[in-house]
């Protein structure tokens, strides 16, 4: 079944469709479909912060985190408020 996924993950950034992924591999479109949801869930508990771009890799089950610690959110949320000042000031 491991195998199966890493050959799905594969095709898929290749390109492939779901109808193309599940001929290729003799599988159904349900199961290519079930497999590249459960990927993207995995996928998206890691990521960058917003500030300085190091990777973060969230905790299973809680919220998906933006930043790497308090101060980047803090520099972040500070430098956004910032620039809509000045927006507003044109
Ligand atoms: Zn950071």
């Amino acid at each position: 079944m491991e195998t199966i996924k890493r050959e799905v993950i594969k095709l898929k950034k290749a390109g492939y469709g779901f109808v193309k992924i599940a001929n290729t591999l003799s599988i159904s479109v349900k199961e290519v479909r079930s497999i590249c949801k459960e990927v993207d869930k995995v996928e998206l508990l890691k990521g960058n912060c917003k500030q300085c771009n190091s990777k973060i890799t969230s905790v299973k089950g809680k919220k998906i985190k933006q930043f790497c610690s308090d101060r980047c959110r803090w520099d972040y949320w500070n430098n956004k408020q910032k620039v809509e000042r000045y927006k507003n000031d044109i």
